[in-house]
This record gives structure tokens, sequence and C-alpha cells, in this order.
């Protein structure tokens, strides 16, 4: 069984103020939000305080060693079913505890509170020359955005804003519930204003005082050079837009198509290069294709099968200004059948001891 006077750090005899102050001071220290807080001991002291707190459910608890009434009743013996209750991230930042913290969760809760537009998602395909170059990319895209016409703040043209009744201007309103701590009143963006703490004094007619609608925009994406398969480009603020609030963001997947010539490895780029067996005993030339159009290169007497030839500069661009290398994976070429002449001719090898 839980002590919840010792947890609280109290006498059993403790008063009301005695329990709010130690309360207080505990739940400062180990709130989740905070710097070095501690969920599990937060929780914890939440749960002794709210039945502490509670005159009927502390009389159940000091007499039983356990409380009947309230939250507490449905987990059964010795305190509260917390599974629900998610006191992690923004969630519990939708409390306000206003009379029992303080000054902590100012700032946290009304307009302090960010909140933002939708994310949004699309897809891409680029070639591999694109990827590699970079590319400009404009797309289409249906979504929430800005309302051109008031430039979002919902006011007809050359019409004022007034601060809106609902909330005083503070954008957010009060609303009192209950919970397993206890009464609660929380702040919720208001409804009216959308969290903006004004209104237009005569709406803007395309967007109906919105200050955002529907519609297709068109955005232009521009790739850098040296992208892969599979990375993602965040566009911060060009995802939808909400009233009273920052926009979300895009995010641009990329799909890059596969090249029959080259690959990537890195920042380099691999392409194969098929040799006649003499040219490998004896050295040659050849046109290659790189991405930069077509160049020769010298294959060096004596080179070996599957020997990569390094041409440096024709690869991928590594961002810093420089450039990978284009590696020409050497594949010689055995003839499958000899005439009698070559035949003859490679006897005479065999006989120089070749
Ligand atoms: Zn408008
Ligand atoms: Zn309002």
């Amino acid at each position: 069984m839980k002590d919840y006077y010792q947890i609280l750090g109290v006498e059993k005899g403790a008063s009301e103020d005695d329990i709010k102050r130690a309360f207080r001071t505990l739940a400062h220290k180990y709130h989740p939000d905070k710097k070095g807080g501690d969920e599990a001991k937060f929780k914890e002291v939440s749960e002794a305080y709210a039945v502490l707190s509670d005159k009927k459910r502390r009389a159940e608890y000091d007499t039983y060693g356990r409380t009947f009434s309230g939250a507490g009743q449905a987990s059964g013996f010795g305190g509260f079913d917390f599974s629900n209750a998610d006191f992690s991230g923004a969630n519990f930042q939708e409390f306000d505890l206003g009379d029992i913290f303080g000054e902590f969760f100012v700032g946290m809760s009304g307009r302090g509170r960010t909140r933002r537009g939708r994310d949004i998602s699309i897809d891409i395909e680029l070639t591999f020359k694109e990827a590699i170059f970079g590319a400009e990319r404009r797309v289409l895209i249906s979504k929430v955005g800005e309302c051109d016409i008031c430039k979002g703040s919902g006011a007809k043209k050359g019409t004022a804003m007034r601060t809106c009744e609902s909330c005083n201007g503070k954008g957010a309103v009060r609303e009192t519930r209950n919970s397993f701590f206890g009464t609660f009143t929380s702040m919720r963006t208001c409804p009216r204003c959308k969290g903006r703490g004004e209104i237009p004094e005569t709406p803007c007619e395309a967007c109906a005082g919105e200050g955002v609608l529907r519609r297709q925009e068109e955005i232009v994406i521009a790739v850098p050079a040296g992208v892969s398969d599979g990375e993602m480009i965040r566009m911060p603020g060009r995802g939808e837009a909400a009233p009273g609030a920052v926009a979300g963001d895009l995010y641009v997947k990329l799909h890059v198509k596969d090249d029959a010539h080259f690959s990537r490895e890195g920042s380099d780029l691999v392409t194969t290069l098929p040799i006649k067996l003499t040219d490998a005993l004896l050295g040659g030339e050849y046109r290659i294709d790189t991405l930069d159009g077509e160049m020769t290169i010298t294959v060096p007497a004596g080179v070996e099968h599957g020997e990569f030839i390094r041409v440096r500069g024709k690869g991928v661009p590594n961002g810093r200004g420089s450039r990978g290398d284009l590696l020409v994976r050497v594949h010689i070429e055995f003839p499958k059948k000899l005439s009698k002449e070559a035949k003859k001719l490679i006897e005479q090898l065999r006989i120089a001891g070749l």
C-alpha cells in the first residue's frame, strides 16, 4: 500500500494548505516537461494529491487505507489507473493548473501554445541524372492555404479588425472540467477567433473571414544536386495553413530511377567497360560515356578483370563544391571461339612463356 503522506512528505494530520504546498513544490520538481523532471514521480505525487486533497477520499484512505469514491474506484485497491492518462508531450500542456501551480504554467496555455497547420507529404520521381545534378519541379498541390485576398487576416479589404469578445482578445477561453486530479480549469483555443484574439469587422468574402481556404497551389521544389533515392526534402511552412497558427511543413519524398549504365556508391559513380583481351595485355584507349558526355580514357597495359579505373571529378556532387569520381570497372571479354589463325598466334604466346 502506498503511503500518500510519505509521498508528499507531510504528517498524517497535515492541513489542506500543507498538502497543497507540498504538492506544488514536488510537482514543480518532477514535472515531466521540465528539465530533470521525473514522470513516474510526478504521477505518484499527483495520485497522492488527488486523494489527500479530497476530503471524502482522504477520510476513506485514513480509515481503510484505500479509497472507494472518485476516480480511484475503477482500478480497485490502492490507487488509480493512470494508463489512459497521457502526461507526456503536448497533451499535458492542455492542463492549466492555474491556482495550484501559479506562475509555472503561465505561457504554456492559451496563446503561448504552439498550434500548427497540417504537414503534407508528396512524392516525386527523378531521373538518375536529375538526382545527381539537381532539378526543379513544379507541382500543383491542393491544400489549405492563406487567403490571397485578405492575406490571412480574414477581414474584407479596407476594413478593420476588432477584439474578439468571446475571449477578450486573449485567444483562449477557460474551461472547467473534472478529472481524476479533481476539478481543473483548462485553457482552450477560442473557437470564435481561432486563437487570434481578434476578428474581422467585415469578413473577407473569398474565405468567409477564415483567413485560409482550400485551393490549388503551385509549389516550386528545388531538388539539390547529389540527392539519393528515398531522401526527404522538408520545406518548412509550405504545408497547410491554419487560422491563427503557423503553417505546417511540406515533405517531399524523392524516388530516383535506376540508370542502365551507371550506379551509385556514395558520391562515386560506377560503370562497366568491356575491353578486348589484347587491350588488357597491351593497353589501349576507349571512349566512355560519362554524365557530362563522352570522353576518352586510357586502359593501362596489364589491367586485370574487375579492376577499376578512376576518373576524377566525374561523379556525384557532394554539396561542398566538389564531385566524387567515376569508377570504370574493367570487364575483359575473353574470346569464346578462336580462329585457326588466332589459335596459332596464341600458341606462340605459350611458347614465349605467357
Ligand atoms: Zn480572405
Ligand atoms: Zn476569441
